[in-house]
């Protein structure tokens, strides 16, 4: 039965026991007396409906979510209902906050940063990432216009120019408040009249760019100069009579063999660097003879000075590396080789191997020229050189100490550099205790 099919019948019938009741007072006591009481039954029950409609008058002031009075009688339905709307509101309610309370904490948790702005850039809300990337304070900048707390010309361009929330093309901007910190910007239409600006920091993709964009220009760099020495000399070669001047063609053939060999040299150790960065296989787990490692190393730095220096190196007995025998033999060969070039003419180099508490140490000590404190931190980097004339002559490329950071790295191992300019340097590799046997 429908809600109001029962209040229908419920009224029907007391009506019917009324006016029931009414008649027989009617036939025993006079119509007068019938008649009467039947008014006051339903002036009676007027009342009460007129008392619960005050009820529900009251009840609908207060506010939206209280419950009605349980009641009784007819409108104990009408109350029913009432409620369960209540109650089916709080629920409701509890839910959509329960799911505002979740998209908050997500958006706090996201490491890009976000802020709903209103027309004329007013901040309503913003989640920490925001707060980091712009410098603003939660719970004070609430209300106030963005392009007043954030006053960098470019960002307050960029805002003014997508006024409006028009979806936007990213901008890359450079903070001047946090130097070093790169940030990608968007505004995103969102509502009515409402916008987001989303804040990404790019720091460290733009730190890659420069150091790509720096590693291009140095390598063309390193090519141009040879490159053109070459071209100089076989465009003067092309001009001359080779049979009357047989001595001078020779000498610059020998000039362009030169500059060749350097080209060679610095693509040589550009392809061991690129495939160092791009092997991410750990490397080969070969047992490594020192002794016999060390020896190769010595008879090549031997080769490279021709006696010019003294070269010498401490007794290995049975030790042995585990790792990739090749990448070893380029890293101990390009410390020993800086050794060569980078010491005078009858200077000392020595070779020393030590087992130490932590697993190894191969060290290569010089007394060459030496490296000033300030210069060592970067010696790693690629192109990185404290005389680029001096390492030219010498035959280097820019790239050894790069190439040896790179093995190291794939072997857990470590460079530690100590030196004093004018007395020499030491060059030391430390091998982690799982990497050493014997
Ligand atoms: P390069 O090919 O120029 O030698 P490296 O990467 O091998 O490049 O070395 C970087 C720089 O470190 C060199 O240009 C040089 O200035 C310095 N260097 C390296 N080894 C030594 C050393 N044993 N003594 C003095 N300076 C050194």
């Amino acid at each position: 039965m429908t809600f109001m099919e029962t209040v229908w019948s419920g009224a029907l019938l007391r009506l019917f026991v009324s006016a029931l009741v009414s008649a027989l007072l009617g036939v025993f006591a006079g119509a007068v007396s019938g008649l009467a009481l039947f008014a006051a039954i339903l002036l009676s029950a007027l009342a009460l409906h007129l008392r619960q409609m005050q009820r529900l008058v009251s009840w609908a002031k207060q506010p939206a979510g209280t419950e009605a009075a349980e009641v009784s009688g007819p409108w104990s339905l009408v109350y029913g209902y009432l409620n369960r709307r209540v109650r089916n509101g709080q629920v409701a309610q509890m839910e959509l906050k329960r799911q505002l309370k979740r998209f908050r904490q997500g958006s706090e948790a996201l490491p890009d940063g976000i802020i709903t702005l209103r027309p004329g850039n007013i901040i309503d809300w913003f989640n920490p990432a925001a707060e980091r990337h712009l410098g603003l304070r939660r719970g004070m900048d609430e209300g106030a216009a963005l392009t007043n707390l954030v006053r960098q010309p470019d960002f307050v361009s960029y805002l003014e120019k997508n006024a409006g929330g028009r979806n936007s093309e990213p901008q890359v901007i450079r903070s001047v408040r946090q130097p070093g910190l790169t940030l990608s910007l968007q505004i995103i239409e969102f509502g009515a009249n409402q916008s987001l600006l989303l804040t990404r920091d790019i720091s460290a993709v733009d730190r890659l760019e420069t150091m790509r964009r720096d590693f291009v220009a140095n390598v063309s760099h390193e090519l141009k100069t040879p490159l053109t020495v070459v071209k100089g000399f076989v465009e003067t070669l092309q001009e001359m009579d080779l049979r009357q001047e047989a001595d001078d063609a020779q000498s610059y053939l020998l000039m362009v063999q030169e500059q060749a060999s350097r080209m060679q040299h610095l693509v040589e150790d550009l392809l061991t660097l690129a495939g160092l960065e791009t092997g991410n296989l750990p490397a080969s787990e070969d047992q490594v003879s020192l002794s016999g490692l060390l020896a190769e190393v010595r008879a090549e730095a031997e080769a490279l000075s021709g006696g010019r220096h003294f070269i010498d190196s401490t007794a290995v007995d049975g030790c042995m590396v585990l790792g990739c025998r090749q990448e070893l033999r380029s890293a101990f060969a390009n410390l020993t080789s800086n050794a060569v070039r980078y010491t005078p003419d009858g200077g000392h180099i020595r070779l020393e191997w030590c087992k130490t508490a932590q697993g190894g140490e191969f060290s290569v000590v010089d007394d060459g020229i030496g490296i000033e404190a300030q210069h060592i931190p970067r010696l790693t980097e690629r192109f990185y050189r404290v005389d680029r004339g001096r390492s030219r002559e010498s035959g280097g490329t820019g790239l050894g100490l790069a190439i040896v950071k790179h093995v190291l790295t794939r072997h857990q191992a470590e460079l530690v550099i100590t030196s004093t300019p004018g007395q020499g340097s030491r060059f030391s590799v430390r091998l982690p205790k799982a990497r050493v046997r014997g």
